[in-house]
């Protein structure tokens, strides 16, 4: 099942061209008070809320797909999780070009471990991306991203990906220099993640998926999961080793080589075979 969020708040069932309006189906959510529980109440109670689209189909308005304001798949994750350096052919770019690629930041890994973006850096692909500090080096990164689904807290590789709820695109925008990730990637609209959410049974191995970038329509980043450096289970054993992972949390797996800069007036088109393809327009903030 494909679900996003679109136009104000709405939550869409994606279909071949058209997006079926199953708002309805968040009456099945809890009413909650503040202090409100960890974690996207969405994705917490998703075999609850697919049972009820399923139900409301047939009677839900349909939208043609591209007539529809996308907005990111997740609202209220607690935490946005990345892995820096994740493919070889990256860190073999990033090490052979030190004027861009600080050379502190470039470490495998396994030795960097892994690192958070600021929530509030989340925006859908309709909102677009708003540069800041624009006479410096902002990047595209696209990657696969992981949507956690339920609480994880010390999870072994072999049973990681059944606390997975699905999958989406995400764009680890980042100014390159000498700051710590967390500030360089963290500015609002750095962190886009749609076209929508694919859930995880239509993807029982996400290590073969082919990954595609282009700006303009020129291709700048193509690649395949399967070169990840630590697959997505690993990092979910990695992650979870350290913290809890809340229903919602956003696993970012990293990004391949070709990453390069956007400017304002840019269009990003990002696909992943079997999650989707979104455009992403670039402005300055
Ligand atoms: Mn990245």
């Amino acid at each position: 099942m494909r679900l996003c969020r679109f136009n104000d708040d709405q939550l869409g069932l994606v279909e071949d061209d058209v997006i079926r309006d199953v708002s309805a189906a968040l009456d099945v959510l809890p009413s909650a008070r503040w202090p409100y529980p960890l974690g996207d109440a969405l994705i917490s109670n998703l075999d609850a809320v697919r049972e009820r689209v399923g139900e409301m189909r047939g009677q839900a308005e349909p939208y043609p797909t591209n007539s529809v304001f996308l907005k990111a798949p997740v609202g209220n994750p607690t935490k946005v999780v990345a892995a820096p350096v994740n493919y070889m052919k990256h860190l073999e770019e990033a090490i052979d070009d030190p004027e861009t690629f600080s050379r502190e930041h470039v470490r495998k890994i396994q030795e960097t471990g892994l690192f958070l973006k600021a929530v509030s850096a989340i925006v859908g692909p309709s909102d677009g991306v708003k540069l800041r500090k624009t006479d410096r080096r902002n990047d595209h990164e696209i990657e696969l991203v992981a949507v956690i689904g339920r609480k994880a807290d010390r999870v072994s590789r072999d049973e990681a990906l059944d606390y997975v709820a699905g999958y989406t695109i995400g764009l680890d925008m980042t100014i390159r220099g000498p700051e710590e990730r967390s500030l360089r990637k963290s500015i609002d609209s750095y962190c886009v993640l749609g076209p929508w959410l694919v859930t995880a049974d239509e993807i029982p191995d996400p290590s073969g998926l082919s990954l595609e970038l282009k700006v303009n329509g020129e291709v700048r980043q193509s690649a395949n999961t399967k070169d990840l450096i630590i697959d997505v289970p690993g990092l979910i054993e990695f992650a979870s080793s350290f913290y809890t992972l809340q229903p919602g949390d956003v696993l970012m797996t990293g990004t391949p080589e070709g990453v390069g800069p956007v400017h304002p007036g840019d269009t990003i088109t990002a696909e992943i075979k079997g999650v989707g393809v979104m455009n992403v327009g670039v402005s300055a903030a």
